[in-house]
């Protein structure tokens, strides 16, 4: 459709109702999902990055949609917040992800990332007490991440919130490191054990001039704060020798796995398990 004067406005408003109409038809398949059990954890390994001992596995949520086939996260999330739903989602993402890191043949940690709106609108701290005791695992084996959108808007209680769980033993992430706006006071002001190195720093180690060292700076940074350092995204080899030459503690990236179903991970350990 070719949009002119009074023309244009009439495709304006069409394709902002038909994108409504997508959104809402998302909605109800969404909520029809969760009630059907459509939804899945894969896990991806995390590994020492001298070593590639295996350390740990970030869980990531998969929509098993009966016609489409298996939908990424950055499809449904967004709307997810919007409406709402998160909530239940991201209760369900514990729930499932502390029962299946207890049935794990190693004691690997597992990761799982925490939504700015479930950490801002959900009692997150219940929400995880019961997913540990329903579970029996081991706070010490549970790590959430949170992105630096969590820390735009914090409260006071939201540093009150990490702190509790700091004491329970469950460790903290900050994702997506170097990509948000956050000051880097907020490093001190929240009780941060990592740093995960965004995939574009990763990415840009060898083509973009000045890469390596803002990995070098935060790796300094995360050493002299006390925090363990992963880097994100890393697919070959040669960048995983330049993460390791900068120091980077961990590495994550389809060099060392894929994300994959719990299923796969008890019948074919991740490479660098223990045998
Ligand atoms: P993220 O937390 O930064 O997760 C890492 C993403 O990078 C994942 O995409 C993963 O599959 C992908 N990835 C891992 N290694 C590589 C690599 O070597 N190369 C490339 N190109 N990509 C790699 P995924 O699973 O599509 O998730 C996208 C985002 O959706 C996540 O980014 C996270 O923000 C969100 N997400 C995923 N699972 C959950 C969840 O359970 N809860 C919440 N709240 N958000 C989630
Ligand atoms: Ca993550
Ligand atoms: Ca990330
Ligand atoms: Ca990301």
């Amino acid at each position: 459709i070719k949009g002119n004067g009074r023309n244009g406005f009439a495709f304006f408003d069409t394709s902002m109702a038909a994108e409504a109409d997508e959104r809402h038809r998302l909605e109800i398949d969404f909520r029809a999902g969760l009630a059907r059990g459509e939804f899945e954890l894969h896990y991806q390994p995390i590994v020492e990055a001298g070593t590639r001992r295996l350390v740990g596995r970030e869980a990531l949520i998969r929509w098993n949609h009966p016609d489409e086939g298996l939908i990424a996260p950055d499809r449904f999330i967004a709307m997810a917040e919007d409406t709402g739903l998160v909530g239940a989602l991201g209760e369900w993402i514990l729930q499932t992800a502390c029962a299946e890191a207890a049935t794990w043949p190693d004691d690997a940690t597992v990761a799982v990332n925490i939504s700015p709106v479930q950490f801002r609108k959900t009692n997150l701290l219940d929400v995880i007490m019961c997913a540990l005791v329903d579970s029996g695992l081991p706070p010490e084996r549970l790590e959430i991440e949170i992105t630096e959108r969590v820390l735009l808007e914090w409260e006071a209680d939201h540093v009150s919130t990490l702190h509790q769980l700091k004491n329970l033993g469950v460790s903290i992430a900050l994702d997506d490191f170097g990509t948000g706006y956050s000051s880097l006071s907020y490093l001190t002001t929240f009780p941060f054990d990592k740093l995960k190195i965004d995939r574009c720093f990763t990415r840009d180690l060898l083509a973009r001039d000045g890469c390596g060292a803002i990995v070098c700076a935060i790796v300094n940074l995360g050493r002299s704060l006390d925090m363990v350092t992963v880097a994100e995204g890393v697919e070959t080899e040669t960048q995983l020798r330049l993460l390791r030459a900068a120091g980077v503690d961990q590495v994550q990236g389809y060099l060392v796995g894929r994300p994959a179903p719990a299923t796969a991970l008890v019948a074919a350990p991740a490479p660098g398990a223990a045998p």
